[in-house]
C-alpha cells in the first residue's frame, strides 16, 4: 500500500463512522414521525370508529371544515420552512373537496414530504463534509496543503447535487422514495379501513412498511452516493497533472469481487464514468482509486517543467506503485482474496429463516465461486453483477434442505432472467470466522421456477 491507499482507507474508516451516526439521527427521527402517525391513526379510529373497527361508510363524509383548515395550516408551515419544495405539494384548492379518508391521506403525503426535506438535508450536509474531506486528502497528496479546497469549498461540494446515475442525482432519488413510500402507505391505509382491520392490525402493516422502507431506501442511498462524492472530489486534484487512473478494490483485506476485473485495467481519467469504471460501480460498492504513471522519472521531470514548485519527487513518491503492484501483492497473498464481499442482506427479510442472523454483509468465497464455474458453466460470468440484487430484494424464499439456509428465487425483472441462489446465513453459534455465504446460484426457467414454488414452502414472498 502506498501513502494514497493509506489515506483513502482512512478516508473510508471516518466515512463510515459518519455514516453509522447519520443513520442513527435519522433511524431515531423516523421513530419520532411514525408515532405522530400512529397517533393521528388512532383519532381517526376514535372519531369515526365503533369497538376498534373504522365505519368506512364514515370515511366517505366531507372532511370537517376544522381539519380542513389544519391541513392548509401545515401545507403553510411548509411552504415558508422549505420554499425549495412546496411545488412538491399537492394543489391547496384541492383540500377543500376532500373526504375523511382523503384528508388523513393528504395528511400523510405532507408528513412524508416534511420527511423527505429532513432526509435530503441531512444527507446533503453528510456528503459535503466528505466531500471536502476528501479534497483535501487527495490535494494534500499532491503537495498543496491540507485546507486546500476549506476557502473554495464549492469546487469538490458540486459533486453532492451531480446526477450521475440514471440521471437523478441524490436528491431526486429520495423525493421518488418517498413518493413511493406515501402511495404505499396511502395504500396500506385505504385498503386496511375498507377489509376493516382493527387499529392494532393497521398500525403493526404501517410500522413495518414505514420502519422497512424509509430505512432501507436511505441507507442504500447514504452508502453509494457516499462513494461516489469521496470518488469525484479525491480526483479533482489529479485532473490537471496526471493522465490515467486504475480501480483499487482492496478494503480491509476484503476484495470487492464485482470489480476485480475491471481492476486490472487503467482507464484514461476524463473517461471515468461512475457506475461504468469508476466507483461506485454497484449498490454497495466501496473501491477507490490509485493514480497510474508509466513512466514517473518522465512525469517528474514535466510535472517541475510545467510548476516549478519542487514537489515533483514528493507526490510520486505518494503515488507510486499503488495499483498494479498492490494487486498482485494481493493475489500472491491466498488469505486475502479468499473471501469477497457481495453485498448486504436486511436481516427482516431473511427472519423467516432465522432470528439469529449475526451480520448483514454477504460474502462468496474462492471454493464457491469455482464451484459455480464448473456446476453451471458461464452462468457466473454473465450473472455474478446481479448476486447483491438477488440476495438484498428476493422475489420468494423458498425452504431449503439445511438449516440456517435460504433457498432465493429471483427475476431480474429488466430482463426477465430467473435465478435461483442459496445462502447459509450465519448464526450465533457459528464459528466467528463464518460469514454469511452465497453457496451457489445458477440460471432457471420458467418451469423451475414454477416446479420450485409448487413443491417447496414457501416462507417469504416479496411485497
Ligand atoms: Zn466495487
Amino acid at each position: 500500500m502506498n501513502y494514497w491507499q493509506r489515506r483513502q482507507h482512512q478516508l473510508n474508516q471516518q466515512l463510515e463512522k459518519d455514516e453509522v451516526r447519520l443513520k442513527k439521527r435519522l433511524s431515531s427521527f423516523y421513530d419520532t414521525e411514525f408515532r405522530k402517525l400512529d397517533r393521528q391513526i388512532a383519532a381517526y379510529y376514535k372519531q369515526y370508529g365503533t369497538d376498534h373497527v373504522i365505519e368506512y361508510r364514515r370515511l366517505l363524509e366531507e372532511l370537517p371544515l376544522e381539519d380542513k383548515r389544519l391541513l392548509i395550516e401545515q401545507m403553510d408551515v411548509f411552504a415558508e420552512k422549505y420554499p425549495q419544495y412546496a411545488h412538491l405539494m399537492p394543489v391547496r384548492e384541492s383540500v377543500y373537496k376532500l373526504d375523511r379518508l382523503e384528508g388523513l391521506q393528504y395528511s400523510i403525503r405532507m408528513q412524508q414530504l416534511e420527511i423527505g426535506a429532513v432526509t435530503q438535508k441531512e444527507i446533503r450536509e453528510h456528503l459535503e463534509r466528505q466531500a471536502l474531506r476528501g479534497g483535501n486528502a487527495a490535494a494534500q497528496a499532491m503537495g498543496f496543503g491540507e485546507n486546500f479546497y476549506s476557502m473554495n469549498p464549492d469546487i469538490v461540494k458540486q459533486f453532492v447535487g451531480a446526477a450521475w446515475s440514471n440521471g437523478e442525482n441524490f436528491s431526486q432519488k429520495i423525493w421518488r422514495n418517498t413518493e413511493k413510500l406515501a402511495g404505499y402507505l396511502n395504500t396500506d391505509i385505504a385498503q386496511g379501513f375498507a377489509r376493516g382491520d382493527s387499529y392494532e392490525k393497521l398500525v403493526r402493516n404501517l410500522r413495518q412498511r414505514f420502519g422497512k422502507v424509509s430505512r432501507k431506501d436511505a441507507y442504500r442511498l447514504i452508502y453509494t452516493e457516499g462513494t461516489y462524492v469521496m470518488a469525484e472530489a479525491t480526483m479533482q486534484p489529479f485532473i490537471e497533472d496526471f493522465e490515467e487512473y486504475r480501480l483499487s478494490t482492496a478494503a480491509d483485506g476484503k476484495v470487492c469481487d464485482l470489480c476485480r476485473e475491471l481492476a486490472k485495467k487503467k482507464f484514461r481519467i476524463q473517461d471515468r464514468q461512475p457506475g461504468a469504471n469508476f466507483p461506485p460501480l454497484h449498490p454497495w460498492c466501496r473501491c477507490t482509486f490509485t493514480i497510474e504513471v508509466e513512466d514517473w522519472d518522465k512525469w517528474i521531470e514535466d510535472y517541475e517543467n510545467r510548476h516549478g514548485n519542487g514537489q515533483a519527487e514528493k507526490t510520486a513518491g505518494r503515488l507510486k506503485d499503488g495499483g498494479e503492484n498492490a494487486i498482485l501483492d494481493k493475489t500472491s497473498d491466498k488469505e486475502e482474496v479468499d473471501v469477497h464481499i457481495v453485498g448486504k442482506i436486511d436481516k427482516n427479510i431473511y427472519k423467516c429463516i432465522t432470528e439469529d442472523i449475526v451480520t448483514d454483509e454477504v460474502i462468496i468465497t474462492d471454493e464457491r465461486i469455482q464451484h459455480i464455474k464448473e456446476r453451471h458453466p458461464n452462468d457466473y460470468e454473465r450473472f455474478y453483477s446481479y448476486i447483491p440484487e438477488i440476495i438484498e430484494n428476493p422475489d420468494y424464499i423458498i425452504e431449503a434442505n439445511k438449516s440456517n439456509t435460504a433457498v432465493i428465487l429471483k427475476e431480474i425483472e429488466e430482463q426477465g432472467e430467473k435465478f435461483k441462489l442459496v445462502l447459509r446465513l450465519k448464526v450465533e453459534s457459528d464459528p466467528v470466522e463464518y460469514k454469511n455465504s452465497v453457496m451457489t446460484f445458477w440460471y432457471i426457467g420458467d418451469t423451475t421456477w414454477r416446479k420450485s414454488l409448487k413443491n417447496k414452502k414457501i416462507l417469504y414472498k416479496r411485497e
